[in-house]
């Protein structure tokens, strides 16, 4: 039998700044328990963890300043499920160009991203996403400042737009270019709850 835990698994939102308030709720709807991550010793007992939209850069220097990249790192690379979207997408990304100088992220997922790849003139847009695993109708991609996923190497792509990744898995990790917690449909949070209960 599974343990209590794993039935409604506890997952960590990455509140650095950014929307995390809304993958809260979502996740909440979607049938987890929930923790706003703050300071390394929010890891503690988690089964999966997100990490939100906003501003990369920014969320990559206060993930230092409170000494959370280290074991953040250690624990995705562990194998805590994860769900990145948009700018955690960015921070978990093995390259990103366009990036500040000295913004060194988690380095984990196996793709190479260009930040605000999308360009200035569609810095936000809606797209029907066909999403592999989630079956029938189309998913409502919203993007915003989105990355541009520019190189893959041992990720699989489970959506594509105009030819390019903007999903991707690998192992325990999933990453998105743009942001289902802004959309009523929660099926990406639910699938990435039944994930983290595994
Ligand atoms: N452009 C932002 C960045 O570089 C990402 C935007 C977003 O998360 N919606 O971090």
């Amino acid at each position: 039998m599974r343990p209590a835990r794993a039935r409604r698994p506890l997952i960590g939102v990455l509140a650095m700044q950014g929307a995390f308030a809304e993958h809260v709720r979502a996740l909440e709807k979607s049938g987890a328990r929930t923790r706003l991550v703050r300071a390394p010793e929010d890891l503690e007992g988690l089964d999966g963890i997100v990490l939100p939209g906003g501003e990369s850069t920014t969320m990559t220097m206060l993930m230092e300043r409170t000494g959370l990249l280290k074991p953040l790192r250690r624990a995705i690379s562990h194998g805590l499920a994860t769900l990145a979207t948009c700018a955690g997408m960015i921070v978990l990304a093995r390259d990103v160009v366009d990036g500040m100088a000295d913004q060194h992220g988690l380095g984990l997922l196996d793709i190479g991203v260009r930040r605000n790849g999308y360009g200035r003139q569609v810095d936000s847009f809606e797209a029907a996403l066909d999403i592999t695993g989630l079956g029938g109708k189309s998913f409502p991609g919203v993007f915003i400042r989105a990355p541009l996923v520019e190189s893959t190497g041992s990720v699989e792509v489970i959506a594509r737009h105009n030819g390019d990744a903007v999903a991707v898995r690998q192992g325990r990790i999933v990453a998105l270019c743009f942001h289902p917690e802004l959309t009523g449909d929660l099926r990406l949070h639910r699938e990435f709850v039944k994930l983290a209960a595994s």
